[in-house]
Protein backbone atom coordinates (compact mmCIF):
# COMPACT_ATOMS: atom_id res chain seq x y z
CA UNK A 1 0.00 0.00 0.00
CA UNK A 2 1.23 3.69 -0.74
CA UNK A 3 0.51 5.97 2.43
CA UNK A 4 -0.25 9.37 1.84
CA UNK A 5 -2.54 12.01 2.84
CA UNK A 6 -6.43 10.89 2.83
CA UNK A 7 -9.31 13.97 3.58
CA UNK A 8 -11.51 11.78 5.63
CA UNK A 9 -14.21 14.75 4.69
CA UNK A 10 -13.71 13.67 0.93
CA UNK A 11 -14.39 9.79 1.54
CA UNK A 12 -17.31 10.06 3.46
CA UNK A 13 -18.37 12.35 1.19
CA UNK A 14 -18.28 9.59 -0.99
CA UNK A 15 -19.75 6.79 0.91
CA UNK A 16 -22.85 9.21 1.41
CA UNK A 17 -23.58 9.51 -1.96
CA UNK A 18 -22.85 5.93 -2.64
CA UNK A 19 -25.27 4.55 -0.08
CA UNK A 20 -27.67 7.22 0.14
CA UNK A 21 -30.09 5.66 -2.94
CA UNK A 22 -29.54 2.11 -1.10
CA UNK A 23 -30.67 4.11 2.65
CA UNK A 24 -33.05 5.83 0.97
CA UNK A 25 -35.49 2.67 -0.26
CA UNK A 26 -35.24 0.89 2.67
CA UNK A 27 -36.51 3.92 4.99
CA UNK A 28 -33.07 4.58 6.88
CA UNK A 29 -31.73 7.64 8.23
CA UNK A 30 -28.14 7.66 6.67
CA UNK A 31 -26.21 10.25 8.91
CA UNK A 32 -23.02 11.26 7.63
CA UNK A 33 -21.20 13.86 9.99
CA UNK A 34 -18.55 16.02 7.74
CA UNK A 35 -14.38 15.81 8.96
CA UNK A 36 -11.76 18.26 8.47
CA UNK A 37 -9.44 15.86 9.23
CA UNK A 38 -6.44 14.29 7.52
CA UNK A 39 -5.17 10.68 7.62
CA UNK A 40 -1.78 9.19 6.63
CA UNK A 41 -3.74 5.91 4.91
CA UNK A 42 -4.27 4.28 1.32
CA UNK A 43 -6.83 6.04 -0.14
CA UNK A 44 -8.37 3.55 -2.27
CA UNK A 45 -8.19 0.63 0.41
CA UNK A 46 -9.25 3.27 3.38
CA UNK A 47 -12.00 3.46 1.22
CA UNK A 48 -12.79 -0.16 0.69
CA UNK A 49 -12.76 -1.04 4.16
CA UNK A 50 -15.41 1.90 5.08
CA UNK A 51 -17.45 1.01 1.95
CA UNK A 52 -17.68 -2.68 3.54
CA UNK A 53 -18.92 -1.71 6.96
CA UNK A 54 -21.81 1.11 5.57
CA UNK A 55 -22.65 -1.88 3.34
CA UNK A 56 -23.21 -4.02 6.25
CA UNK A 57 -25.07 -1.43 8.14
CA UNK A 58 -27.15 -0.28 6.10
CA UNK A 59 -28.14 -4.19 5.28
CA UNK A 60 -28.58 -5.68 7.89
CA UNK A 61 -30.50 -2.55 9.89
CA UNK A 62 -34.51 -3.09 9.31
CA UNK A 63 -35.21 0.36 10.56
CA UNK A 64 -33.81 2.97 12.36
CA UNK A 65 -30.17 4.38 11.57
CA UNK A 66 -26.67 4.58 10.16
CA UNK A 67 -24.55 6.78 11.43
CA UNK A 68 -20.40 7.69 9.98
CA UNK A 69 -18.70 9.97 12.16
CA UNK A 70 -14.72 10.39 13.08
CA UNK A 71 -13.06 11.04 16.56
CA UNK A 72 -10.11 12.83 17.34
CA UNK A 73 -8.78 10.31 19.52
CA UNK A 74 -5.03 11.69 20.59
CA UNK A 75 -3.13 10.78 17.27
CA UNK A 76 -5.40 8.98 15.73
CA UNK A 77 -8.72 9.64 13.77
CA UNK A 78 -11.34 7.00 15.17
CA UNK A 79 -13.86 6.52 12.24
CA UNK A 80 -17.12 4.84 13.50
CA UNK A 81 -20.04 3.41 11.23
CA UNK A 82 -22.97 2.85 14.16
CA UNK A 83 -26.21 1.38 12.96
CA UNK A 84 -29.50 0.51 14.67
CA UNK A 85 -29.93 -3.03 13.49
CA UNK A 86 -30.09 -6.98 14.36
CA UNK A 87 -26.40 -7.15 16.01
CA UNK A 88 -23.92 -9.33 15.88
CA UNK A 89 -23.59 -12.10 19.32
CA UNK A 90 -19.85 -11.69 21.09
CA UNK A 91 -19.49 -14.89 20.43
CA UNK A 92 -19.45 -14.21 16.98
CA UNK A 93 -17.33 -11.60 16.82
CA UNK A 94 -14.16 -13.77 15.47
CA UNK A 95 -15.79 -15.80 12.91
CA UNK A 96 -17.28 -12.63 11.24
CA UNK A 97 -14.06 -11.63 10.31
CA UNK A 98 -13.51 -14.85 8.46
CA UNK A 99 -14.02 -15.62 4.52
CA UNK A 100 -17.82 -16.82 3.57
CA UNK A 101 -18.63 -16.46 7.65
CA UNK A 102 -22.76 -15.28 7.80
CA UNK A 103 -24.37 -15.47 10.68
CA UNK A 104 -28.15 -17.33 10.44
CA UNK A 105 -29.81 -13.78 11.29
CA UNK A 106 -27.95 -12.02 9.00
CA UNK A 107 -28.61 -14.21 6.21
CA UNK A 108 -31.96 -14.40 6.85
CA UNK A 109 -32.18 -10.13 6.65
CA UNK A 110 -30.27 -10.30 3.37
CA UNK A 111 -27.98 -11.71 0.87
CA UNK A 112 -24.16 -11.72 0.80
CA UNK A 113 -20.88 -13.47 0.23
CA UNK A 114 -19.57 -13.24 3.38
CA UNK A 115 -16.43 -12.08 2.16
CA UNK A 116 -16.52 -7.67 2.60
CA UNK A 117 -15.60 -8.10 7.06
CA UNK A 118 -12.70 -10.46 5.52
CA UNK A 119 -11.45 -8.06 3.36
CA UNK A 120 -11.92 -5.64 6.11
CA UNK A 121 -9.78 -7.32 8.00
CA UNK A 122 -6.62 -8.01 5.28
CA UNK A 123 -7.17 -4.37 5.04
CA UNK A 124 -7.12 -3.37 8.73
CA UNK A 125 -3.61 -5.59 8.68
CA UNK A 126 -2.17 -4.51 5.69
CA UNK A 127 -2.67 -0.72 7.09
CA UNK A 128 -1.78 -1.28 10.33
CA UNK A 129 -5.70 0.11 10.95
CA UNK A 130 -7.17 -1.63 14.17
CA UNK A 131 -10.52 -2.28 13.86
CA UNK A 132 -13.27 -2.60 16.74
CA UNK A 133 -16.44 -4.25 17.23
CA UNK A 134 -19.16 -3.64 19.82
CA UNK A 135 -22.41 -5.07 19.01
CA UNK A 136 -25.92 -6.33 21.15
CA UNK A 137 -28.16 -8.35 19.36
CA UNK A 138 -31.22 -6.80 18.61
CA UNK A 139 -29.89 -3.38 19.71
CA UNK A 140 -27.12 -2.48 17.09
CA UNK A 141 -23.43 -2.18 16.12
CA UNK A 142 -20.58 -0.27 15.89
CA UNK A 143 -17.41 -0.37 14.12
CA UNK A 144 -14.58 1.60 15.18
CA UNK A 145 -11.23 2.10 12.87
CA UNK A 146 -8.57 4.01 13.94
CA UNK A 147 -6.29 5.77 11.89
CA UNK A 148 -2.69 8.12 12.73
CA UNK A 149 -3.80 11.76 11.56
CA UNK A 150 -1.79 13.79 9.32
CA UNK A 151 -1.74 16.50 11.90
CA UNK A 152 0.33 19.59 9.28
CA UNK A 153 -2.52 18.26 6.13
CA UNK A 154 -5.34 18.47 8.98
CA UNK A 155 -4.10 22.25 9.92
CA UNK A 156 -4.04 23.27 6.20
CA UNK A 157 -7.14 21.85 5.54
CA UNK A 158 -8.85 23.50 8.51
CA UNK A 159 -7.04 27.09 7.36
CA UNK A 160 -8.54 26.62 3.79
CA UNK A 161 -11.77 25.78 5.38
CA UNK A 162 -11.89 29.33 7.77
CA UNK A 163 -10.46 31.03 4.55
CA UNK A 164 -13.07 30.01 2.07
CA UNK A 165 -16.21 30.46 5.03
CA UNK A 166 -18.06 33.60 4.59
CA UNK A 167 -17.44 35.87 7.61
CA UNK A 168 -20.10 35.69 10.14
CA UNK A 169 -21.34 32.25 9.48
CA UNK A 170 -20.58 29.80 11.92
CA UNK A 171 -17.73 27.31 11.42
CA UNK A 172 -18.50 23.44 11.24
CA UNK A 173 -16.39 20.23 11.75
CA UNK A 174 -12.93 21.57 13.08
CA UNK A 175 -13.18 20.50 16.60
P1 LIG B 1 -20.78 -9.47 1.45
O1 LIG B 1 -20.17 -8.42 2.32
O2 LIG B 1 -19.74 -10.36 0.86
O3 LIG B 1 -21.76 -8.95 0.48
P2 LIG B 1 -21.93 -10.32 3.94
O4 LIG B 1 -22.40 -8.95 4.26
O5 LIG B 1 -22.78 -11.46 4.37
O6 LIG B 1 -21.62 -10.47 2.39
P3 LIG B 1 -19.64 -9.74 5.65
O7 LIG B 1 -19.71 -8.31 5.33
O8 LIG B 1 -18.30 -10.39 5.71
O9 LIG B 1 -20.49 -10.61 4.60
O10 LIG B 1 -20.37 -9.99 7.05
C1 LIG B 1 -20.38 -11.30 7.59
C2 LIG B 1 -21.63 -11.52 8.42
O11 LIG B 1 -21.52 -10.74 9.62
C3 LIG B 1 -22.92 -11.08 7.76
O12 LIG B 1 -23.45 -12.09 6.93
C4 LIG B 1 -23.82 -10.82 8.98
O13 LIG B 1 -24.33 -12.03 9.47
C5 LIG B 1 -22.82 -10.27 10.00
N1 LIG B 1 -22.77 -8.79 10.04
C6 LIG B 1 -21.84 -8.00 9.46
N2 LIG B 1 -22.07 -6.70 9.70
C7 LIG B 1 -23.17 -6.65 10.46
C8 LIG B 1 -23.94 -5.59 11.07
N3 LIG B 1 -23.58 -4.30 10.94
N4 LIG B 1 -25.03 -5.92 11.80
C9 LIG B 1 -25.38 -7.22 11.96
N5 LIG B 1 -24.72 -8.27 11.41
C10 LIG B 1 -23.63 -7.99 10.68
MG1 LIG C 1 -20.99 -7.30 3.86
Amino acid sequence: PRLQVVHLGDLLKRIETDFAPMAREKNLALRVVPSSLAVKSDPNLLRRLVQNLVSNAVKYTPEGKVLVGVRRKGGSASIQVLDSGIGIPASKFRIVFKEFARLDEGARTAPGLGLGLSIVDRISRVLNHPVDLQSSPGKGTTFKVRVPIDIEASRRKAKATIEKAPAGEPLQGLR
